[in-house]
């Protein structure tokens, strides 16, 4: 029952692949809710595949409510464009924090990777796999808590091990769908290695090359060819290690994530 004419629209806050994302207003004297809203425009969600993308996320996120996840309200459209109402992350997105730092302290990278083991994992008892798991889709909230967003890429996982398809983005790409294999939440995991990486380390783990495509990239990540700064702790080390392992099974649970010293240790 929602239309435009029920918000005042405020500043773009980013550029999606397929539209704008607007900070809007609802109009309303009793209750004036500030929110986001998502336009994806008609024409560019043409092809069957991002039909999908789109369905996926909107029926995915509705039915989440977790404090690290952000919630979607609702959603609506109009002759030309595809509105989701979405709940604001004040402080924008975690890679534009990261790229301002260089890197973060271990303390305050594994509040946040403690913050994203949280979330996937409740998105894991939902039998979802979020698939895109990186700084540029982790969004900050008002209080600087982790909220993850854009699940275009998210997929029910009800026969674990059933998707074949190469998605996400190369550097955080696991070795099983790097070698075609099939795959399941534990990609996820994987991504969160990654990620633990690149928020203590400033860079990416299996960074090469790609001038003459993604081989050197796939290559170094099916060696699970992982080399640590000396700035990096032990703790530190152990945790990455735990969660990069080549076979999927072998990967760190994310209900013991809370449990390992490195993340204690910065309680
Ligand atoms: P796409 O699926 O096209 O990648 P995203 O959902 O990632 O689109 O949104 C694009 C950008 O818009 C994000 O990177 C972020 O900067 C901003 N954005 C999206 N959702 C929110 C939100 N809920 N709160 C604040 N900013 C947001
Ligand atoms: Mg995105
Ligand atoms: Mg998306």
């Amino acid at each position: 029952h929602w239309t435009l004419t029920n918000f005042d629209i405020g500043r773009p806050l980013g550029k999606g692949h397929f539209g704008k994302v607007y900070l809007a207003r609802v109009k309303s004297k009793t209750d004036p809710f500030i929110l986001v809203l998502k336009c994806l425009t008609k024409d560019e969600v043409i092809t069957k595949e991002v039909q999908t993308q789109v369905r996926r996320e909107i029926e995915v996120m509705q039915q989440l409510r977790h404090p690290n996840i952000i919630r979607l309200y609702g959603w609506f459209h109009d002759s030309t464009r595809i509105f989701l109402m979405l709940e604001l992350a004040g402080k924008g997105e975690l890679y534009k924090q990261l790229a301002k730092k260089g890197r973060f302290s271990e303390r305050r990278s594994s509040q946040y990777v403690r913050q994203v083991a949280s979330g996937l994992s409740y998105l894991h008892s939902s039998q979802i796999i979020h698939r895109d798991i990186k700084p540029e889709n982790l969004l900050l909230g008002m209080n600087g808590e982790i909220k993850i967003g854009d699940f275009g890429w998210s997929v029910y996982s009800p026969q674990e091990n059933s998707q074949r398809t190469l998605a996400g983005t190369l550097s955080y790409v696991s070795p099983e769908m790097v070698l075609g294999q099939p795959y399941g939440k534990a990609i996820d995991i994987w991504a969160l290695g990654v990620l633990t990486y690149e928020l203590t380390c400033g860079e990416e783990p299996f960074g090469a090359d790609t001038s003459h495509g993604p081989r050197l990239v796939h290559q170094r990540i099916c060696r699970c060819d992982l080399r640590f700064p000396s700035f990096l702790t032990t703790e530190a080390r152990t945790f990455i290690q735990l969660l990069l392992r080549l076979n999927p099974s072998e990967r760190l649970s994310l209900n013991q994530v809370d449990q390992q010293p490195w993340i204690l240790n910065h309680l």
